[in-house]
């Protein structure tokens, strides 16, 4: 019997025996007592292993067929990631657009001989001649943040197998509920678990998804030698979470796209950025997220960054906050933060589970803000 993802996740890591309880238990206990010098013990050592760990990683890991490895956070992941495959490769390349957490990050492993290089992942003939001369590692992410500009995936991993360079998707923003990097070309999955994947604003987390056996081994030792382990805690508290993932996300992207439609005809906004709302990427958009857009929306409102500013502290029921994925709807606005390449009144909206009525009221009357 082959079972829905859906499915799998809700049952994955739970036992059926008598007396067996409903959830997993949180192991805490940085040591294991030991029988003496021969025993060979799975958990001798906190920072090895955790069983905590192991269901959310057999959880993932159900979400893509692939083997999964949780990190203390996003960039603990991307961190471990990028040392383990830049072993045979020294070069970095980077979408122009994403993640701006990445790309400082990238910055400082330059002392480490790690050179990156900045591209706009959409034009490919740039990406193939970038592939071609130097090995490297493609670093990817769809739908790009803030923007949401949604890259085509499967054009970008042959570009990729060509050169046989490593292709990594960052698919914090659509999930694996929505999209499936690993069917589409990529060796490797960074997903931030502190966003929709856990989706109560509870946790930081991050994890590593793969099919390549080796190169989760090698990550795995990136993540034992420098230490940056996830919590039993916080991985409970993920393992909670997504396995309400499908549900949520589907929520969060019906409410999305509805807010996303609402603001496109307001006479007070200049752009709105969706998946799917760019006609020259709309097929792809469906093609490759046929569940849904995801929770993230941004929108250029037209004035400055203070008329902004106002707009996101005039709202009553829309959280004033970064981050997203969260069960509440919030907003903030992005180029606040150093390094943060968006335009001045570009506000980025994270949809959440509300009625959809309520949010456009919220969104309507804080537009109405002076
Ligand atoms: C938040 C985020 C990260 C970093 O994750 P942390 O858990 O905050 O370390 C990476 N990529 C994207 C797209 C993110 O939104």
């Amino acid at each position: 019997m082959t079972l829905d993802t859906s499915t799998r996740l809700v049952h994955s890591g739970q036992g059926r025996e008598t007396g067996s309880p409903s959830t997993p238990p949180i192991h805490t206990g940085s040591i294991r007592l030991s029988a003496g010098d021969a025993d060979e013990l799975d958990y001798s050592y906190g920072r090895e292993g955790n069983p905590t760990w192991e269901v959310l990683e057999q959880a993932l890991g159900e979400l893509e067929d692939a083997r999964a490895l949780v990190f203390a956070s996003g960039q603990a992941a991307t961190f471990a990631l990028i040392m383990a495959l830049t072993e045979e490769r020294s070069r970095l390349c980077l979408p122009s657009d994403g993640y701006f957490g990445a790309r400082l990050l990238a910055g400082m492993l330059q002392r480490c001989g790690i050179e990156s290089v900045a591209l706009d992942l959409a034009d490919l003939a740039k990406v193939e001649r970038a592939l071609d001369v130097h090995p490297s590692v493609l670093w990817a992410e769809s739908p790009t943040n803030p923007f949401l500009r949604v890259l085509d995936l499967e054009k970008l991993g042959r570009l990729a197998a060509q050169t046989h360079t490593p292709m990594v998707v960052d698919n914090t923003t659509a999930t694996a509920a929505l999209q499936r990097p690993l069917d589409l070309g990529a060796t490797a999955v960074m997903t931030s678990l502190t966003k929709s994947s856990s989706g109560h604003a509870d946790v930081l987390l991050g994890a590593v998804t793969t099919r390549d056996e080796g190169l989760a081994e090698r990550v795995l030792e990136w993540r034992t030698r420098a230490g940056s382990i996830a919590g039993p805690f916080e991985a409970w508290l993920t393992l909670r979470g997504l396995r309400t993932l499908p549900l949520r996300i589907a929520c969060q992207s019906r409410n999305a796209a509805a807010i996303a439609a609402f603001l496109t005809e307001h006479a007070r906004v200049r752009r709105v950025h969706y998946p799917g709302l760019d006609p020259a990427t709309r097929a792809l958009a469906k093609r490759q997220m046929p569940g849904g857009g995801g929770p993230l929306l941004s929108f250029e409102l037209d004035g400055d960054s203070n008329a902004a500013v106002r707009v996101v502290r005039a709202s009553h029921l829309v959280r004033p906050a970064s981050s997203f994925g969260g069960l509440q709807s919030s907003w903030e606005r992005r180029a606040r933060w150093p390094g943060e390449t968006a335009p001045e009144s570009l506000i980025r909206f994270s949809a959440g589970i509300e009625a959809e009525a309520d949010l456009i009221a919220d969104v309507e009357s804080a537009l109405e803000a002076p």
